[in-house]
């Protein structure tokens, strides 16, 4: 159950409400987000709704029975935006494409990606500072030197940034120059991380794990939204699957279900999903006509020579030609 609490309910009215749900022989968790405060209760008890939504200080009260409630869309039907200001906004009709490097290389190359992000109307743009790598001899980021040249060149040209976050010790350095913290795939059960990012004012982009199932995301993305940030965006990345023709099978399935299931915007990833490039642009086109509200992908000015993920990285002109047809597809999804 999730109870909506009015924002200045009053402590005497609070545990009434927590002493009126133990008595239903419910757990309460008070949580309090950028937004809102809740309480959420957890049990198992038949009750009447109208003995508790009555109470004072309570502003609505809905019953979930799914493990996950607060990313749920048994309470909160509409979907959620993700407003990252100037303009760039994420979910409801908002189509946004998300593209850049696997890994940050040098200021040159962000300076080269910029451009291009700026003449094909992109507004958030990748890049990795911190790479988990299978091995540990692969080039594992620039770190947070890297991370700054990134902001300020970003900055300068009105572009929001995406990086992965590994570490609950990087958020701190990571925040002045972030937009939205990515966690990967590698990380997305990782809840530690997943607390303290719940404690962050910033939007997080949280992937599916490399064997995650849908229903492991969605509660992954309630860590998140339990300790106090709202601003959650779940990414399809492809899941591994006895499949050995592609690097990762995505999952198409999962852009309709989880649109079913949860208010959160739902992203894309064809790059990591196929995991090579000239199918890269099929696999985006369709996670669009499934659904997904913007597409994350990997861009580089010379893919052969990338520190990471060359085989899946679109050059400038296939990333260009993507785009145009990315657009075209959203448009063509809304006028269905
Ligand atoms: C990435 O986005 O470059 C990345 C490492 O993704 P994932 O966590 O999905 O493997
Ligand atoms: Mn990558």
């Amino acid at each position: 159950m999730i109870i909506q609490l009015e924002k200045n309910i009053k402590p005497t009215q609070l545990q009434k409400v927590q002493e009126k749900l133990q008595q239903i022989n419910y757990k309460t968790n008070e949580v309090k987000t950028q937004y809102a405060h809740y309480i959420i209760g957890v049990g198992k008890q038949e009750f009447d709704i109208r003995g508790i939504g009555t109470l004072p200080g309570i502003r609505d009260i809905h019953r979930v029975s799914d493990a996950y409630k607060l990313v749920s869309r048994k309470w909160k039907v509409e979907d959620t935006r993700i407003d990252l200001g100037d303009g760039v906004k994420i979910g409801t009709g908002n189509f946004e494409i998300m593209a850049g490097p696997c890994s940050i290389e040098s200021e040159a190359q962000i300076e080269s990606t910029v451009a291009h992000l700026v003449e094909n109307g992109i507004r958030i743009m990748r890049g990795g500072v911190y790479k988990p790598r299978s091995s540990p001899y692969s080039f594992r980021g620039l770190g947070v030197d890297g991370l700054k040249i990134f902001y300020e060149k970003c900055k300068a040209a009105g572009i929001k940034i995406i990086t992965e976050v590994m570490m609950v010790s990087q958020i701190e350095t990571m925040l002045p120059y972030v937009d939205i913290f990515q966690v990967g795939a590698r990380n997305s059960q990782n809840f530690n991380l997943l607390d303290a990012l719940g404690e962050v004012d910033k939007p997080v982009m949280l992937k599916r794990g490399i064997s995650g199932t849908i229903d492991e995301l969605l509660q992954a993305a309630e860590y998140i939204f339990s300790n106090g940030n709202e601003r959650i965006m779940l990414c399809e990345r492809g899941i591994r699957s006895y499949e050995k023709a592609y690097r990762n099978t995505l999952d198409i399935n999962a852009i309709p279900i989880l649109k079913e299931k949860t208010h959160l915007p739902v992203i894309v990833d064809p790059s990591h999903g196929v995991g090579v490039r000239k199918h890269v642009e099929a696999v985006a086109l369709a996670g669009v006509i499934a659904g997904a509200d913007a597409v994350i992908a990997e861009v580089h000015e010379c893919p052969e020579k990338a520190f990471s993920d060359g085989q899946q990285t679109l050059s400038y002109a296939e990333g260009k030609g993507l785009y145009n047809k990315l657009r075209k597809t959203f448009a063509l999804r809304e006028s269905f």
